[in-house]
């Protein structure tokens, strides 16, 4: 039975394309949410459950995050990720790492081990390095990227996955994994690693996005949200809404799964679709591509 406290959403990207088959990533998504309702239900923290199921959608290979990111233009594999807990405001998050098999338990050592909020480059695979993460054996073999360059058109040059949850204590924590544009320069860094812009977790909102980077920086997306239910009183939807309508009026493309600590979830987009699954109020579990 699940309890009528916890919630769980969760997203593979905005880059979906309406000729194409999703059933495997709803059927991963909706196993993914079952694994974190019993998680939850069983006292686990949010950050935890957060971590766990951004570590196996990265892994699974069916996003364009983790094992299934595509390459840079320069054929280099550099991942953002990040994540933040709600009441503490602890964040952690890693730009443009190289040669790590999780990105999100990368962004979480740097929340827990240092006293920094983002590394970024070199200095990121150094400190996963020295903290003894599971390196990637042979990048060759390991990508298997979930959209090869140039089998989609550009309204699907993006992908990411991310994940917010509520635990039974009322916590909130959100987290963000990605490889990023399509072809996006060496160096590039998206909204993914920037608290605030592509993800965000306070004591009244989680935020997880996807999609064009640079549109939700310059909107700051994340703390949009908190800031107009905090200071504006909107409710989670309407905040939702209209901070990516500011996405939308930069001509900006993407999504968002946005979670109160009372309980309501929001997942609007702009794209053609959205991979997301959600557990509800009653305990119902939804998984959609569209
Ligand atoms: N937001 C990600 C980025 O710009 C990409 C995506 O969500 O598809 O890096």
């Amino acid at each position: 039975m699940a309890s009528s406290r916890v919630r769980l959403v969760l997203h593979g990207g905005a880059g979906a394309l309406p000729d194409r088959d999703y059933s495997r990533q709803i059927e991963h998504m909706h196993g993914l949410i079952e694994a974190g309702r019993d998680r939850l239900n069983a006292g686990a923290e949010a950050m935890d459950v957060v971590v766990e199921t951004i570590t196996q959608l990265e892994i699974s290979g069916l996003y364009v995050a983790g094992r299934g990111a595509s390459p840079n233009a320069a054929g280099a594999y550099e991942l953002d990720a990040s994540l933040m807990d709600g009441r503490s405001r602890r964040a952690g998050a890693v730009a443009g790492l190289q040669g790590f098999v999780s990105p999100i338990v990368a962004a979480r050592a740097v929340m827990e081990r240092t006293r920094h909020v983002i590394l970024a480059g070199e200095g990121a695979g150094r400190f996963a390095a020295v903290q003894g993460l599971e390196a990637i054996a042979d990048t060759q073999t390991w990508f298997t990227p979930a959209a090869p360059r140039g089998e989609f058109g550009p309204a699907a040059r993006m992908g990411t996955v991310g994940c917010v949850a509520l635990d039974q204590t009322g916590g909130l924590a959100a987290g963000t994994s990605t490889g990023g544009t399509f072809d996006k320069l060496p160096g590039r860094v998206g909204d993914t690693p920037v608290p605030g812009a592509g993800m965000w977790a306070d004591e009244t909102v989680a935020v997880s996005c996807t999609g064009e980077g640079e549109m939700f920086i310059r909107s700051a997306v994340g703390a949009q949200i908190a800031f107009r239910m905090r200071f504006g009183g909107q409710s989670l939807g309407e905040a939702a809404r209209e901070a990516l309508a500011e996405v939308g009026a930069l001509a900006g493309e993407g999504g968002l799964i946005a979670l109160s600590a009372t309980g309501d979830i929001a997942m609007p987009f702009n794209s053609r679709g959205m991979k997301r699954a959600w557990l509800g109020p009653n305990g119902e579990i939804g998984s959609e591509a569209f």
